[in-house]
This record gives structure tokens, C-alpha cells and sequence, in this order.
């Protein structure tokens, strides 16, 4: 197949001759020349003056038209080609692959390891393979081989983020190997989840927060009243009651939640009865906590982006601020708020543009003990500073 030449506007192919990844609508100089494409050509990316950039693929992500894979213009991409970056990947989680405390983390990132549009997660011998567009779907079986010709896997699941805005695709995950039983008991710095592979795009942890529940574990849960909102399977939860809190309190609106918190309470030998889980809108969590005068020393605060619910649409960009002035409310004189999102569409100086408008706004005063990003195996690149999305901030409430 012949690849199509593709120009990009000058001032973005500055940018990808430096590394710059994504392949943006609105830097093509001909934009309706993908319009008859498929997704999964390859492209050939050209300046406005005709000189090479690199090549990339078609595959239509939120973010963009595609995502560049090399800037050799003889490389083909095969797989030797996925052979290579993979294992150049798993190289640098070499003390992830040999650690018995964790065995569940990041083994390939996305654009941070040369492919937008494409993880690997790592389960305890189990890999599960995330696409996020149809377009890096079509290297399905040079990156299978790829990954059969370099590991030896108990076995691979993959997870289809890319039906409509990449909403995940129902349907059997597995790919190849043997089927896991499930719960899949993994380890994280000595703490057990249970895991699901084949149950819906979520399998029960997010693996980005790993060092900000160490840091709760290790330093900040120890005699402390913890309020864990938007807990989903309550993973802060169960690392702050490893980390002897005096109580943890975890709030979720999905019915589900119940359920899969008591599990991750009890595969960790913690009484789940003597902690509390509620089925709640977080909203209405705060307000029947001011009524029934609750406070506490630890607040996490862990919203999706953007969520709807029967009453009210929450984004993270629009209503942050509000919900860290309920979390202030509820907090106690030097406790501490964990203040988190995943939301790309802002960076750390709009979060914490957000945190010192809630205090003033409850006229309080705070100061930021410590910061999180993405920690190591979610590798990310400095040409798409965009790609690391976490923003974790610990914050003391002064009075
Ligand atoms: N903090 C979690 C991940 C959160 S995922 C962790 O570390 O594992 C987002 C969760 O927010 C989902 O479980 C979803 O059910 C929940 N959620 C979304 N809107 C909510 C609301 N208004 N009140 C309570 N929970 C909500």
C-alpha cells in the first residue's frame, strides 16, 4: 500500500521535527484528503515546503487525526518495528517486572513510548492491551505477534476505547494464552486488589495513583479520620486503612461500588464492616455530613473529568473549585485534602488556581505539602507535556 503524503502547516511541522507527536486536524494543509481514508494508513508527513517530518497513522482520537511513529522514512512499521519499541519499554520497567511487592503497573505508554493510541498494562503475568482508535486497531496482529515474539505471558486481554469518542466496545476481552480466573489478586507496594479483566473497561484500579496511595499508606493515614469520595472500588480507602487510619468513610454513587469495596477490603484481611461505605451522590454526601456536624482529617478528592448524574453534570474544569470548598467545609483544622484529577484539558497552574480560589472563597488558609504527576512507567514525552495528565495535590488546611 502506497502511503499518502500529508502537509502539515509550517509552524506545527516546526514542532513535530522536534518531536512533537499528535497529529492535529487543523495543521493539515489539505484537511479533506483523509476524509475518503481509512483509518490505519500510514501517513507521510511533509512540511509546506515538501521536506520530510516523519510518518505517522490515521486514527481518529478526541485529540486528533492520528499520532506519528517514527521520523526514519525508510522504517517500516511491522512487527519488528512494535518488537523494538516494546522492548525498549519493558526494559525501562525492568524493576517493575522483577519487584514482588507490586505486580500490577504500566509496561507501555501510549505516545511517551512512541505509539498514540496504544497501552499496556501489566496484571501478574496477565497483559492488557488498551486502543483508542480504530485507526492503531489495525495493527492488531503485527503488535499480538510482537508481543508473543518478546514475552512469555500467562495471558492478553485488550480494551476498545474507540466505538464513538472513545467509549469503551463491549465484548469478550480476551485475546490469546490462557484465560485468568477472576478476582486476579495483584500486589502494589504489598497491598492486594482484586482485579477483573473481562468485566467492562474498568478492571478495579487505577494504576496511575500508585505512589499517591504509598504516600497515604506510608505518611498520612496513621490515627486520621479518612473521607474517600468518588472511591469506586475504594482503593485510597484500603491503603489508608492499611495504614492503621482510625476510620476510612468511602463514598460512590454506583450501586456497584458497595460491593467491589468490601471485596478490595477484604482481600486485604481488613474488617470491612468496622469501616463505612456508602452509596451516595458525593453532593449530597457533603450535605448530610455538615448537618450531622462530620468531619474529618483526610479528605481525598478524585473526581472523573466529567460526570453525569440525575441532578447535575460535573466537570472538573468548570467545578473543581466548588468541590474543594465543600471538602474545606468538612475538613479539620490542619487536616489534609488530597485534591486529584485526571483532566488534560488543564494544567497544574489552573489547579492550584482552583485550590487558592476555594480557600478564599471559605476564607481559610492552606499550604501544599506535595505534588504528583504520572509516576515513572506511565512515561510520557516533553514534546506532549499534554500526555501527562495527573495532577495530585496535598493540602494542609491551616484553620
Ligand atoms: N478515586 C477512584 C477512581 C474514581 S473513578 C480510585 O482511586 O480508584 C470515578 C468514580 O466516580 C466512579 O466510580 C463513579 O461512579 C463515581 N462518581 C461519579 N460522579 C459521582 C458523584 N456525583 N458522586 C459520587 N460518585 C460519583
Amino acid at each position: 500500500m502506497t502511503d499518502v503524503t500529508i502537509k502539515i502547516k509550517q509552524r506545527t511541522a516546526t514542532k513535530m521535527k522536534k518531536g512533537y507527536p499528535l497529529i492535529e486536524q487543523a495543521a493539515l494543509v489539505n484537511r479533506d484528503l483523509l476524509s475518503t481514508s481509512k483509518e490505519g494508513i500510514i501517513l507521510r508527513l511533509v512540511d509546506e515546503a515538501g521536506s520530510f517530518i516523519g510518518k505517522g497513522y490515521y486514527g481518529k482520537q478526541n485529540k486528533g487525526v492520528g499520532w506519528m511513529l517514527t521520523r526514519t522514512e525508510h522504517e517500516a512499521i511491522d512487527t519488528a518495528f512494535f518488537s523494538r519499541l516494546f522492548q525498549a519499554a519493558f526494559q525501562k520497567r525492568l524493576a517493575l517486572l522483577q519487584s514482588e511487592s507490586t505486580t500490577a503497573f504500566r509496561l507501555f505508554n501510549g505516545e511517551g513510548d512512541g505509539i498514540g493510541g496504544l497501552t499496556i498494562d501489566y496484571y501478574d503475568g496477565f497483559y492488557v492491551c488498551t486502543w483508542y482508535s480504530e485507526g492503531i486497531y489495525t495493527f492488531r496482529n503485527e503488535v499480538y505477534k510482537a508481543l508473543e515474539s518478546i514475552v512469555s505471558f500467562k495471558g492478553v486481554y485488550e480494551k476498545k476505547r474507540f466505538s464513538t469518542k472513545g467509549t469503551y466496545v463491549e465484548d469478550d476481552d480476551f485475546v490469546m494464552g490462557e484465560r485468568g480466573e477472576f478476582p486476579l489478586l495483584v500486589k502494589e507496594n504489598e497491598i492486594t486488589f482484586a482485579i477483573y479483566l473481562n468485566d467492562g473497561p474498568m478492571v478495579g484500579v487505577f494504576l496511575d495513583q500508585r505512589e499517591v496511595r504509598r504516600r497515604i499508606h506510608d505518611e498520612y493515614a496513621k490515627g486520621k479520620t479518612v473521607l474517600n469520595t468518588f472511591s469506586y472500588t475504594g482503593a485510597f480507602s484500603v491503603a489508608a486503612a492499611l495504614g492503621r487510619a482510625e476510620k476510612t468513610t468511602s463514598v460512590d454513587l454506583a450501586n456497584r461500588s458497595l460491593a467491589k469495596t468490601i471485596e478490595q477490603f477484604s482481600v486485604n484481611g481488613v474488617d470491612y464492616e468496622s469501616q463505612d461505605i456508602v452509596v451516595m451522590d458525593v453532593f449530597n454526601y457533603f450535605k448530610y455530613a455538615k448537618k450531622k456536624e462530620k468531619s474529618f482529617d483526610l479528605v481525598i478528592l478524585d473526581p472523573p473529568s466529567f460526570a453525569r448524574s440525575k441532578k447535575r453534570t460535573f466537570s472538573a474544569e468548570k467545578n473543581y473549585t466548588d468541590l474543594l470548598q465543600e471538602a474545606i467545609s468538612i475538613t479539620n483544622k490542619d487536616g489534609v485534602i488530597v485534591a486529584s484529577t485526571n483532566c488534560s484539558t488543564f494544567g497544574m497552574d489552573k489547579f492550584h488556581s482552583f485550590i487558592g480560589e476555594a480557600f478564599k472563597r471559605e476564607k481559610g488558609k492552606y499550604e501544599i505539602l506535595e505534588e504528583y504527576t504520572l509516576p515513572e512507567d506511565f512515561r510520557t514525552t516533553k514534546a506532549f507535556r499534554e500526555g501527562n495528565y495527573l495532577k495530585v495535590v496535598f493540602i494542609k488546611k491551616h484553620n
